[in-house]
């Protein structure tokens, strides 16, 4: 008979001996294997008043770049939703009104633009496959929600808010780069 695994074991049915009747040995084999942890270091974390140094090349929740004048970047070419294999981005594109300049750096721009952060599997590819450097999957976490239509994020959450811009910088640098 195959094995699947080394430790399983066969059950059978055979009367217990009185040390198996007290279970007082079993209790004490129990208690020593949890005092035996209390000298050992902690492997958690009182999350969220400390907080995990995240990998250089972590992916978490994505922001819509502008450029340094302030205009958003996309252009709503849609190569992005293309690339996406969980199919999580929607995009409306619109044209850009004349005196619109200032806010949107192309003619053609994303009147929506929705990522559900539900099918997102963070893979990145909507970064790769964007031509305009718009983009960008940040080192910040999704936000905990009560509701599955919360995770859908808009423009209102995606768009980088210019007093507070996002630094993306880190895992395009050459150290941790994929590219050859
Ligand atoms: S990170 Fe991957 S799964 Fe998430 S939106 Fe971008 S392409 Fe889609
Ligand atoms: S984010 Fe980039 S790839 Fe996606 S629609 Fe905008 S310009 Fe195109």
């Amino acid at each position: 008979m195959q094995r699947l695994t080394s430790k399983s074991k066969v059950v059978s049915n055979k009367e217990m001996t009185l040390k198996e009747k007290i279970y007082l040995p079993a209790i004490f084999g129990g208690m020593k294997i949890t005092f035996s942890h209390f000298f050992k270091k902690p492997i958690t974390i009182a999350y969220p008043e400390k907080k995990r140094k995240f990998s250089p090349v972590y992916r978490g929740r994505h922001v819509l770049k502008r450029d340094d004048e302030g205009r958003e970047r996309c252009t709503a070419c849609g190569l992005c939703a293309l690339a996406c294999p969980a199919e999580a981005i929607t995009i409306v594109a619109a044209e850009r009104n004349p005196g619109e300049e200032n806010l949107y750096r192309e003619e053609k721009y994303a009147e929506k633009y929705e990522i559900n952060m539900l099918r997102c599997i963070f893979c990145g590819m909507c970064e790769e496959a964007c031509p305009k450097e718009a983009v960008f999957l940040t080192d910040r976490l999704v936000f905990p929600e009560q509701l599955r239509k919360n995770f859908v994020y808009g423009k209102d959450k995606l768009v980088e808010i210019m007093e507070e811009r996002i630094d993306v910088s880190q895992r395009q640098i050459k150290k941790y780069s994929t590219e050859k």
